[in-house]
């Protein structure tokens, strides 16, 4: 039995709907990301699921039972929202013991269990300082704690590495997957970040304007994209028009071949094609360069712009043309 248990979930404000029956279920242990642009309806989703928006319609229910009518601090929920902010006035210590004073665990069990929490997040030692003087990342990681302290039946995190500059996220996002692992956290985690989703989850849900359009396993929705907007919110580059299809090609369909002088037509059909470079990124030690097709049509196939990842050890020149060979059995329809 599922832990989580959407079911036909539907939320209105006024006329307005963010949530046009949303299905989703988390199993006990697992973590699910539910991703999509700013405004599909991320955060009503998780505030449906606290109690914090009426639903028009469908259910919720956690552990097996249905939460309609149970009020939020009774849901067994822990909430890393960016609107539950830390509380000012309360030590750190204070504020990870803050749900275990709710749950009325005796002071000494909720020092212990504070401390134990703290150390998990990389922060033993910091029980009584003040919160005002955290860093970004060290006030994530006490709300992680605060969230984990009560040992909730589900973990709601609603973009909670969006105020921290890249290399903090990258790192946070790391320690939060050990500690998912390493507790067993059943946690849905909501992001607009999808390299953030596919290092988190075992399963990744896009949401698009309030509907769910795809859900799997990462690996597998990145490999089979089932729309176009998916395939763009993830961030392929090479989609193609095909007739009235788009085609997906996937970067390593696209070979770099060898920097040519001249204009090389495509040779059979869609072999190979040589593409002008009108942009270089340099990212993790490799050159991804953005080019035009100087062929503009290959065998019906709208060759747009192209994105190769040259491993060469020549770098390709802006303005410069390049031979890419295009494997076409690795094309996906859209
Ligand atoms: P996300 O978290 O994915 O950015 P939200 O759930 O915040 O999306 O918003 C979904 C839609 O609902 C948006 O169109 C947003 O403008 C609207 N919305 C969110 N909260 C309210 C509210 N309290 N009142 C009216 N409209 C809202
Ligand atoms: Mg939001």
């Amino acid at each position: 039995m599922s832990n989580l248990s959407v079911k036909d979930v539907s939320v209105d404000y006024g006329s307005a709907r963010a949530l046009d029956r949303v299905s989703l279920e988390v199993e006990s242990g697992e973590v699910v990301a539910v991703i999509g642009p700013s405004g599909c309806g991320k955060s009503s989703l998780l505030r449906a699921i606290a109690g914090l928006e009426p639903l028009s319609a469908g259910s919720v229910v956690l552990g097996g039972k249905d939460l309609a009518g149970v009020p939020t601090h009774e849901r067994d929920l822990g909430l890393m929202f960016q609107e539950h902010a830390l509380f000012p006035h309360l030590s750190v210590g204070a504020n990870v013991a803050f749900g275990l004073r709710m749950q009325r665990l005796d002071r000494a069990s909720q020092s212990k269990r504070a401390e134990e929490l703290l150390d998990l997040v990389g922060l033993g030692g910091f029980g009584d300082r003040g919160v005002d003087a955290l860093s970004g990342g060290e006030a994530q990681r006490v709300a992680l704690a605060r969230a984990l302290a009560p040992s909730p039946r589900l973990l709601m995190l609603d973009e909670p590495l969006g105020s921290l500059d890249r290399l903090l996220r990258q790192q946070l996002v790391a320690e939060l997957r050990t500690v998912f692992v390493g507790l067993g956290v059943t946690a849905l985690h909501v992001t607009h970040d999808q390299a953030e989703a596919f290092a988190l989850a075992d399963r990744v849900v896009v949401l698009r304007e309030g509907e769910v359009v795809q859900s799997g396993p990462p690996a597998e929705i990145w490999r089979e994209p089932k729309s176009e907007f998916v395939a763009r919110f993830l961030g392929h580059p090479n989609l193609w028009n095909l007739d009235d299809k788009v085609v997906l090609v996937p970067i390593p369909a696209i070979r770099p071949l060898r920097i040519v002088e001249d204009v090389e037509e495509g040779i059979g059909w869609l072999r190979e094609c040589s593409v002008i470079v009108e942009r270089i990124e340099f990212r993790e030690g490799r050159f991804r360069v953005t080019a035009r097709s100087t062929t503009s049509v290959l065998c019906s196939l709208e060759v747009g712009p192209v994105t190769v990842v040259f491993d060469m050890g020549s770098q390709p020149q802006l303005g410069g043309r390049v031979l890419i060979e295009i494997v076409h059995d690795r094309l996906i329809v859209l």
